[in-house]
């Protein structure tokens, strides 16, 4: 029994997916697909994509939005928690990578709910706050170039509505935060972990699950 949270081995991690883990085939062979790439490390792990998964449906959302699409778990997973009318705004640059996601969103049959936009994401947001689309948005999830974290923030804090959910990815940083920063994307880490802290626009948590996943509830 304990105050803190426990310390994941392999063994207990094994023991968490194969009590819990509810996957479509079609998540299943895209990770299956993603794991000898030599970025697979950018994929979420599958616990966190079905917790995610779970916000959507405690959310209600309908309008989700991703910066950083990689080749498309978080996308897959989304838009198979979103309702038949649902809608994922995918946001990532390498026509590479994301193409590994066609097929498995066309297999899930959610290929029609994702929208992919490869373009630079900060100049994809800005098009679709200039579209009127302030608010609109239910749930956004942050997982690209660490350096632009703070900025596609200020964007989606935008774009989600009131009681809407932003969530950041890989904010422990293999818990390099803890530590002195010995890199630029462990000192921006750092520095937008103290600012989302003391913001008063949201409401906070920050999650030990995966790589760090901090929750950004909009006020
Ligand atoms: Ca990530």
């Amino acid at each position: 029994m304990s105050l803190r949270t426990l310390q994941i081995d392999d063994q207990l991690f094994q023991y968490v997916l194969d009590q819990s883990l509810r996957e479509h085939p079609a998540q299943t062979a895209l990770r299956e697909a993603t794991r000898n790439h030599p970025h697979a490390g950018m994929q979420i792990a599958p616990d966190q994509g079905q917790f995610m998964a779970l916000l959507i449906k405690i959310l209600g959302a309908r309008r989700s939005l991703e910066v950083g699409t990689f080749t498309g778990y978080s996308a897959l997973t989304v838009a198979l928690a979103l309702p038949a009318d649902g809608h994922v705004l995918a946001c990532d640059i390498s026509d590479e990578y994301t193409r590994i996601a066609q097929p498995f969103w066309q297999q899930a049959g959610v290929d029609h709910k994702i929208e992919l936009v490869l373009a630079p994401a900060l100049q994809t947001l800005d098009a679709r706050l200039s579209a009127g689309e302030a608010g609109c948005y239910d749930f956004a999830f942050i997982d690209a170039d660490k350096a632009n974290y703070v900025h596609y923030y200020e964007r989606c804090l935008r774009l989600v509505r009131g009681g809407g959910l932003i969530a950041f990815d890989n904010t422990l940083w293999g818990g390099a935060v803890a530590h002195p920063a010995k890199d630029a994307d462990t000192e921006v880490l750092q520095a937008l972990n103290a600012q989302l802290h003391q913001d008063e626009r949201i409401d906070l948590a920050l999650l030990t699950i995966g790589d760090g996943l901090t929750l950004a509830r909009k006020r």
